[in-house]
């Protein structure tokens, strides 16, 4: 028995295979002995691929949208592109073993696709790669291509957005990764999706592992390959448990979230995609509180276009049906950095160029977003949030744009329905001059996720300084009660929409100071509306 540790970033037991997810492999200049065997065995390859990209094709379109599809695509039309596919077939004919020449032939061609000045040419580097990457897997065997035949744990160094799209999320026990951050994507993700998971561990990973039996135990932060029997008896029970707890919030299900005094608290959840929307329908979430619209942008090549935002938002509202969608504006930069935005490199990313600083300087990134949100408020409750705001200066020039752009959707004919208009409080000035931020807004959704970090100067990616990370310090205790009475004192609602809205041992005080809403995971629902229904506050 293997036994080893991580951060848990979401608990639960989990009991299954382990599916690795492995980006490397180990690729040798080895001769091939027939040159024509490896040459069908490539053309075998080519095949299975192609079989692979038409299944992500139709999920991806299924559960995305087309336009992103279309990435899934280009990347097919490589397998009959004559340079690469020559090239790869000349060096196997030079007497070079299959997969070498796939890694050798991909990698110089990115490089030169890489080096082009043109940024649609410069992102066909990364479709080769890919697709090498997946002919490599095929070829030599490791890694099952996110096929996996069974529910699995799944093991990686990390794990990126587009990963998670070409994942049958089904089929996922557990996450165990090398990297991330309780703040990951991966961290997100497994919260989002119930799922207990490990970050940070000092797992070993290799291809040998695939197949093997693992345990999470997403409680303490160990994990364990090939158990012994013992510690397999032990770890059931504890999923037992687990498991009855989970069902003992049943009851809580379809009820009023109401304080014993008769507060009315909205459980409201986060969410970063479309794709999420049946977490929230299984949490039985009052609405969505925190629609995370970077997620958009992440794991593709190019900026999503107007329409293909209005689709991912439009569908979002309607499976919400009525109840009030909280879209925040894309908050990139920092910790979630993308490609194709050609942001510099910058001394203090957190302290940078992120969030609404990107917006308000880029009208070519900001409107179509706006756009798609205004045009996606016919199909329900749609409110706005912007994050990262530090100024009244900023919200005036936010509202300005906002008006252009509803009226210049109102001249076009487009149907519209009314919009809240709101501002993550998630930096140290918003907080302080809350009470003058109150005056312009619809409501207050305070992020304490970074006003943490930047309250504290704690880098909340940075997990060496977990032990100076307070999230109950009392500076944000007393921010908090602040904002809340700033909120109030100008008639608009205040909610949280940090990881501490879901911190049960506050609740009782988010209550007291006055919080109207509460925007956790959707998994995080049930225990809270229990934990509500059973205050004395
Ligand atoms: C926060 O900062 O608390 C927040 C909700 O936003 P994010 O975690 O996306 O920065
Ligand atoms: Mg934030």
């Amino acid at each position: 028995m293997i036994k080893g540790n991580g951060r848990p970033v979401y608990e639960g037991v989990a009991i299954g295979k382990i599916f690795v997810l492995s980006k490397d492999h180990k690729i040798e200049n080895t001769r091939c002995a027939d040159k024509e065997k490896e040459l069908e065995r490539f053309k075998d390859a080519r095949e299975k691929a192609r079989a692979e990209l038409d299944d992500l094709y139709e999920k991806t379109k299924r559960e995305i949208g087309e336009e992103e599809a279309g990435i899934i695509e280009v990347q097919s039309l490589f397998l009959d592109d004559l340079d690469y596919i020559e090239g790869i077939e000349d060096m196997i004919k030079s007497g070079r073993d299959a997969a070498f020449s796939v890694h050798e032939i991909g990698d110089a061609q990115a490089s030169a696709f890489a080096a082009l000045d043109d940024e649609y040419m410069k992102a066909r580097a990364t479709d080769i790669r890919d697709i090498s990457d997946r002919l490599i897997r095929i070829l030599t065997g490791s890694g099952q291509a996110f096929k996996m035949e069974e529910p699995c744990i799944v093991v990686a160094e990390d794990i990126t957005p587009s990963e998670t799209v070409a994942m049958d999320k089904d089929k996922i026990l557990a996450f165990v990764t090398r990297q991330g951050s309780s703040n990951s994507h991966t961290a997100i993700l497994a919260r989002v999706m119930n799922i207990p998971s490990l970050v940070l561990t000092n797992i070993d990973i290799e291809p040998a592992l695939n197949g093997r039996e693992m345990i999470v135990d997403g409680f303490s932060g160990t994990y364990y390959i090939d158990p012994d029997e013992e510690t397999l008896r032990v770890m059931k029970e504890k999923r037992r448990g687990a498991g009855e707890y989970k069902a003992s919030l049943e009851m809580f299900r379809g009820k009023e979230s109401i304080t014993k005094k008769g507060r009315k608290i909205n459980l409201f959840a986060n969410i970063g995609s479309p794709d999420d929307i049946k977490y929230v329908l299984d949490g039985d979430a009052e609405g969505i509180g925190l629609l995370r619209s970077e997620f958009l942008y992440l794991g593709r090549d190019d900026f999503p276009t107007e329409d293909e935002l209005f689709n991912s938002y439009k569908k979002v509202v309607e499976a919400m049906n009525g109840k009030k969608v909280v879209i925040r504006t894309l908050d990139i930069g920092a910790d979630k950095k993308v490609g194709y935005f050609n942001l510099a490199e910058e001394e203090n990313p957190a302290l940078g160029y992120r969030g609404i600083r990107i917006c308000l300087t880029r009208p070519d990134i900001f409107r179509p977003q706006l756009r798609a949100i205004y045009r996606a408020s016919a199909y329900g409750n749609v409110a706005i949030m912007f994050p990262m705001i530090i100024s009244v200066k900023e919200v005036k020039a936010i509202k300005e744009t906002c008006e252009e752009v509803r009226r210049e959707l109102s001249e076009e004919g487009v149907p519209l329905s009314p919009v809240e208009l709101g501002i993550m409080i998630e930096t140290p000035a918003a907080a302080i001059i809350s009470d003058q931020l109150a005056r312009e807004v619809d409501f207050f959704s305070v992020g304490t996720n970074d006003l943490t970090q930047y309250t504290l100067a704690i880098d909340r990616q940075n997990e060496k300084l977990d032990s100076f990370y307070d999230a109950h310090h009392e500076a944000i205790m007393r921010s908090l009660a602040l904002i809340a009475e700033n909120a109030h004192k100008a008639g608009i609602w205040a909610g949280i929409c940090g990881e501490l809205a879901a911190d049960l041992s506050l609740s009782d005080e988010f209550i007291r100071m006055g919080y109207d809403e509460l925007s956790v995971a959707p998994s995080r629902i049930l225990e809270l509306r229990k934990r509500i229904i059973e205050s004395e506050v």
